[in-house]
């Protein structure tokens, strides 16, 4: 199939994407983002699609946060590939590419961060301490620099989509509080992985082992939707299944209220998050589903 070759404006400065931004506006149009790390893959072009399905203006950023990372995380290895992003970029219908660098997004270093009580104490918050800190910080300087009507995120981060809901409601910044966030859900390989653009770390064996992931998410639900709602049974399931692959080192693996993502000490109530994060070898995947139990 043929490269549609759009033409992407590319801002690496706040006040040039301000610029842009602007003069959209000023001509009646409305501004959807994709806020990303880049080294884009189909998961990513979801976003953009339906982004460019409901604005003109689609701006998707680029940016490898470093506030985001733990000092023995990633962080100068994360993946990178910026020719093959802007091929994906104009194929799934951005106009607007911002690409800032480090000194541009944290222009006196980091003074200051926002923190998002509640929904952070658990899970990724749990396993990687600064890591909300970072997205929030980074997330609100974006929207800040982006000003979008809307903005789109993937449920392949539940948690991040939680934090991100609840800056958007605590901010005292006008175009963060005024952003609408849009959920859609996670793109997955035809065997079931969450595209991940960490993926690339894998190798062929841990490659076709990080389908256990997918196959316990969906024998956890089927056992809700069978009617078991004890969330220890559930839990002990997903690790025996999880532990079934040799080496896998399990972060967690837990069956949480969808909104609080707390354990319920009791039975099911409502919707059920499950929420997997494993290592094999170096690399950390993290995926979820979720689940509305026959009883809720
Ligand atoms: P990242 O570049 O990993 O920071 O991700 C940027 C955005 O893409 C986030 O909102 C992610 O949740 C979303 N995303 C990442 N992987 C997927 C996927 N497999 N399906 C849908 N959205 C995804």
């Amino acid at each position: 199939m043929p490269i549609p070759q759009g033409r992407i404006t590319v801002c690496e400065t706040v006040n040039h994407m301000h610029r842009e931004v602007d003069n959209a506006r000023m001509s009646g149009q409305t501004i959807g983002c994709v806020p990303t790390m880049g080294y884009l893959h189909e998961g990513h072009a979801s976003l953009i699609r339906e982004a460019a399905n409901k604005h003109p203006f689609v701006v998707v950023s680029i940016f490898v946060n470093p506030t985001q990372f733990g000092p023995s995380e990633d962080f100068e290895r994360y993946p990178r590939d910026l020719e093959r992003d802007m091929a994906l970029l104009r194929q799934a219908g951005a106009t607007h590419l911002f690409l800032p660098s480090v000194h541009e997004m944290y222009p006196d270093g980091v003074q200051s961060s926002i923190h998002i009580d509640g929904v952070t104490e658990v899970l990724e918050g749990a396993a990687r301490p600064t890591h909300f800190d970072g997205v929030a910080t980074v997330v609100s300087k974006l929207f800040q620099a982006m000003k979008p009507d809307e903005a789109f995120f993937g449920q392949k981060d539940l948690q991040q989509t939680l934090v991100i809901k609840k800056l958007v409601a605590t901010s005292a910044e006008s175009c963060v509080r005024e952003t609408r966030i849009t959920v859609l859900p996670t793109i997955r390989e035809s065997d079931g992985l969450a595209m991940s653009s960490r993926n690339v770390y894998l190798s062929l064996e841990h490659r076709s082992q990080a389908t256990i992931i997918y196959r316990t998410l969906c024998a956890a639900c089927d056992a809700i939707r069978s009617g078991e709602t004890r969330g220890t049974a559930i839990e002990d399931l997903m690790r025996d299944q999880l532990a079934s692959v040799p080496n896998i080192s399990i972060d967690y693996a837990v069956a949480v209220d969808a909104e609080t993502l707390r354990s319920s000490t009791t039975e099911f109530i409502g919707p059920v998050a499950l929420c997997i994060a494993v290592r094999l070898g170096t690399t950390r995947l993290i995926d979820n589903m979720l689940v509305e139990p026959p009883t809720a």
